[in-house]
């Protein structure tokens, strides 16, 4: 789509070709057709994280890690924010939140079982706060079934896995999902102790039922074929269980199991100290064929 068929009011476009003029080393700005995706990296001990933040139609989709605020400021200040959607109260989705209610007074969305621990500075685990920075309490407000901004309507659906109270925003008409954290990677080979494999499934599985075609998902930003590539990551957290549940039924330890599936350990699982593990992968494999 070209950015004249737009319909939107020209105080906007401006904004947007401004916007794309911020182009910095650590900041990237594209836009695909309505949607302006701005990535930000943090780099911590020879790692490089990016996160995503996106913006349309006056919502902006999530507020990246408070040590980008440097970079979203910028952006923040040239594109006329409505209000804010919140998929999860991560810290590297709600980072600057707090900034943007105190500087922009925007209403800030999130699910209603999430805003209590909003109210207060996030407690997260060292290394995660190396990595992203703190996050300063914020006071939200509630999604409903359904959100507006001007020209569009998402519907708010529940998809727990990654964490408890995730939602993703879906344009139906549009075909147009805002997938959080559900995504992430195709293939994941590790989760943190919270997550849950066959939980995020029936997630996966229930936003599958719906029609979309492209994603924006928070760490790899935009994908073309989202449905397809959710569709690929259901395939092999479906391969992985079943693995799991042969090798369980088989009597193998958890440790069997690990060292056969999981062999390679990423850098993450001793930086995090076992936050993230391979085996919080299996355990909740066995721990939901246990309750079946
Ligand atoms: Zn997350």
């Amino acid at each position: 789509m070209e950015w004249e068929n737009i319909a939107v009011p020209s105080g906007y476009l401006i904004s947007w070709k401004k916007a794309l003029n911020l182009r910095r080393m650590s900041m990237r700005i594209d836009r695909y057709g309505e949607v302006i995706s701005v990535q930000s990296e943090v780099e911590r001990n020879g790692f490089t994280m990016s996160v995503h933040v996106f913006y349309i139609d006056g919502m902006l989709v999530d507020t990246g890690a408070s040590r980008m605020l440097e970079d979203l400021k910028e952006f923040y200040e040239e594109v006329p924010i409505e209000f804010v959607s919140i998929t999860h109260p991560h810290e590297d989705h709600t980072g600057t939140a707090a900034w943007l209610l105190r500087e922009k007074s925007v209403p800030i969305y999130i699910r209603d079982t999430a805003i209590p621990q909003c109210r207060t500075e996030a407690d997260i685990p060292a290394y995660r706060e190396m990595i992203w920075g703190e996050r300063a309490a914020f006071d939200p407000s509630p999604f409903g079934e359904t959100i507006q901004s001007d020209h569009h309507t998402y519907k708010t659906i529940h998809t727990p896995g990654h964490e408890e109270n995730h939602l993703a925003l879906l344009d139906e008409e549009n075909g147009r999902l805002f997938s959080g954290d559900l995504f992430i990677h195709p293939k994941p080979k590790v989760i943190m102790e919270d997550e849950s494999v066959p939980v995020l499934m029936r997630s996966i599985r229930k936003v599958l039922e719906h029609d979309f075609e492209e994603m924006f998902c928070q760490h790899v930003g935009y994908i073309r074929y989202g449905k397809a590539a959710l569709k690929k990551k259901l395939d092999y957290l479906n391969e992985v269980s079943e693995q799991v549940r042969e090798m369980y039924k088989e009597g193998r330890t958890l440790e069997e199991m690990n060292n056969e599936l999981f062999s390679d350990v990423p850098a993450i699982v001793p930086l995090s100290d076992y936050e993230y593990d391979s085996r919080h992968m299996i355990r909740t494999i066995i721990e939901d064929a246990a309750i079946d």
